[in-house]
């Protein structure tokens, strides 16, 4: 399936979000991929774009609650999205 984002570089939301995640480079919200710096490395735009995927099945709330969920569950590094983005990388 193709997709199409929107990339946001040097994103302050980006840096203010992932202030305490130094591993974490970039968000996704629904379409748009924020990155904390002035470029991306292709195997996080491979992750980001799959994570673009998942809102598309999911919709905006149905991801948001999904992730939100499994992140009180099960945790980032057990995030069954996270895994899934991660297969794409
Ligand atoms: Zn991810």
């Amino acid at each position: 399936m193709s997709v199409s984002a929107q990339v946001h570089l040097n994103s302050a939301f980006a840096r203010g979000l992932l202030a305490r995640r130094p591993d974490v480079i970039a968000v996704t919200i629904g379409a748009r991929i924020f990155v904390v710096g002035d470029m991306i490395p292709s195997w996080v735009m491979r992750h980001e774009i799959q994570h673009v995927r998942q809102y598309l099945r999911y919709g905006l709330f149905g991801f948001l609650a999904r992730y939100a969920w499994y992140m009180i569950s099960a945790g980032y590094s057990r995030n069954p999205l996270e895994h899934d983005a991660e297969e794409a990388e």
